[in-house]
């Protein structure tokens, strides 16, 4: 098991734009172990490579509830092929934003295309939170984040907020 760091606001990596994954092999394997083992550890319900630090177009989620039992998907180069105009309000937070909360609308279905594990390629129709919750992670490939849907107020708040905390921090990525 391998716990990796969090990379928080205003670190900018996580305006990076994430590069597709090439190579399929145990590498690959391994880390989106990884992915998952900082996931549940967080916890959150979903992990976008560049969030551990990684410009990979991957990303992670399990939307168990804690009474179920664990349910990981790895997505790897997703694209949203197409959505819905009806659209749907969820509360989001993120783990590089921690504890912050806003509602966000966006599309409430969406068709997601991505590759497996094992470099398999799969669609899926999606709604509910598995849309928003891929829509949020897919976003990170793309260095957007979800505070980019807020209010410009608020957001400029938010960031305030997080510079001051990131220069009391020491930074993860610098430790050994
Ligand atoms: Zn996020």
């Amino acid at each position: 098991m391998s716990i990796k760091p969090l990379v928080i606001l205003p670190d900018p990596l996580l305006r990076q734009v994430s590069q597709p994954v090439a190579r399929f092999d145990a590498d690959l394997r391994k880390f989106s172990q990884d992915m998952l083992d900082t996931m549940y550890d967080a916890p959150g319900i979903g992990l976008a490579a560049i969030q551990v630090a990684e410009p990979l177009r991957m990303l992670v989620i399990d939307l168990a509830k804690e009474d179920e039992p664990k349910a990981p998907q790895v997505f790897i180069n997703p694209e949203v092929v197409s959505s819905s105009t009806e659209r749907n309000i969820y509360e989001e937070g993120c783990l590089s934003i921690p504890d912050y909360y806003a509602e966000v609308e966006r599309p409430a279905k969406v068709r997601v295309a991505y590759f497996d594990i094992e470099g398999k390629k799969h669609e899926i129709d999606a709604d509910g939170l598995l849309a928003t919750c891929l829509q949020h992670e897919i976003d990170h490939l793309n260095g957007v984040l979800f505070i980019d849907y807020i209010s410009r107020l608020k957001r400029e708040m938010v960031v305030k907020k997080f510079k001051k905390l990131a220069k009391d921090r020491v930074p993860s990525r610098l430790a050994v």
